[in-house]
């Protein structure tokens, strides 16, 4: 592979191992385990094994490391883990840095199960978490203590898509000597330049836009040899949570249609929120990569694009929400995001019900407020619809 390349030639060629046969697609090596020629080569590998050589899939198989080469050479990091969901990955790269007496610093707005982790399971192990507004630099500043391990936020938060400063983030964490992991999904691998903006450690759910297709569940850790080899492979090869050699084919093979899909997403839902923005039905329609969005220009810095997703507030609050997304003929009623479909989710009923109406409405997820991950159907055919649905949600 060439040092030169750029991220759509790395998202095809990075990575790639040919067996004998010299195949052009990626072999799928549907395989446990690995036969030694002797007692003796058995015994070499358990002490040190080379980069081709593997003892069990839970440690690692060819197809998994395919997958973990190339989307370390996407992010520019050092090396990766793959894991079997995104909260393994996110659980995992929290859990095997941290221990009993460490101090997080988080973002407040977070992904429903991530909450889960921080809130609950770090605390029963005596890991203490501060939560703070992760669009408040100040309150980062104020936040951070000498025992402050990692810092933890989602670049882009969910469902409002509010776009935290990820520089100035990493510099304040940095200076207190705290490791910055970044939950990503959002920024996608394709847009994302977290390395360069000094994330130390970019966790991916791989179910969203590298799969793609909503086939399949996965998740990585990317960050520097030391940190994944020594700190995370450790923990995850012996709890268990690696990813399968058929799910990483499946990633593998998604991450080569990555950047046409996601940029024709990103497409989609600038067209989409240009052409509804102003209709009669709507208090508000979010999309960072819109010049209406207050954060704008920090988005297009630290992505290009303003990403897949977009979020409408309905005026007519929870029955106006429900109206359009019954009304919907070719965006589906689901949770998932970042897929060739169009799905569309009222968060407050479903992916953020766990939450008291108080955090809800702090977060700004009003009861009219609908999350719509942008597929990569036909522009023209997408607002028609959003258009009729949102006239059936007003006549309601
Ligand atoms: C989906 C998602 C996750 C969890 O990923 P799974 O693959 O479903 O385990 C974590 N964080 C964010 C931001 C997500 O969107």
């Amino acid at each position: 592979m060439s040092e030169t390349w750029n991220k759509r030639t790395r998202a095809v060629h990075g990575g790639t191992r040919r067996s004998q046969y010299g195949e052009v697609s990626e072999a799928i090596f549907l395989t446990q385990g690995f036969v030694y020629d002797s007692a003796e080569a058995a015994e070499a590998r358990f002490i040190n094994s080379g980069d081709d050589e593997f003892i069990y899939a839970r440690y690692g198989n060819p197809t998994v490391k395919m997958f973990e080469d190339r989307i370390a050479s996407l992010e520019g990091t050092e090396d990766a883990f793959a894991t079997a969901s995104g909260m393994a990955a996110v659980s995992g790269a929290l859990t095997s840095m941290l221990k009993a007496g460490d101090h997080v610093v988080s973002a407040k707005a977070l992904f429903g199960s991530c909450l889960y982790v921080l809130e609950d399971v770090l605390g029963r192990f005596g890991v203490e978490v501060t939560f703070v507004d992760g669009t408040d630099l100040d309150a980062w500043r104020a936040a951070m203590r000498p025992d402050t391990k990692a810092v933890f936020f989602e670049s882009v938060s969910n469902p409002t898509l509010e776009v935290i400063d990820v520089k100035s983030v990493c510099e304040i964490a940095h200076e207190a000597g705290a490791l910055v992991l970044v939950d990503n999904v959002f920024a996608t691998p394709h847009f994302s330049k977290a390395v360069e903006l000094g994330v130390d450690v970019v966790i991916y759910s791989a179910t969203k836009h590298i799969d793609g297709q909503g086939r399949t569940l996965g998740g990585v850790i990317l960050g520097s040899r030391e940190y994944i080899r020594k700190t995370v492979e450790p923990y995850m090869k012996h709890t268990g949570g690696s990813m399968s050699p058929f799910t990483a084919w499946v990633m593998l093979k998604g991450l080569e249609t990555m950047g046409l899909r996601v940029n024709a997403q990103a497409e989609n839902a600038l067209s989409v929120v240009s052409a509804v923005r102003e209709h009669a039905a709507l208090v508000r329609a979010i999309y960072p990569g819109h010049p209406s969005h207050a954060q704008y220009d920090l988005c297009l810095e630290q992505m290009g694009k303003g990403g897949t997703v977009i979020s409408l507030d309905l005026k007519g609050g929870q029955p106006a929400a429900f109206a359009f997304l019954n009304a919907l003929q070719i965006g589906k009623i689901s949770n998932n995001l970042g897929d060739a479909k169009t799905i569309v989710t009222h968060p407050a009923t479903t992916t953020h019900q766990r939450l008291s109406e108080d955090q809800r409405s702090e977060l700004g997820i009003t009861p009219g407020l609908v999350r719509i991950s942008l597929g990569i159907e036909d522009t023209d055919d997408l607002i028609t619809d959003f258009q009729q649905a949102l006239d059936m949600a007003l006549s309601d």
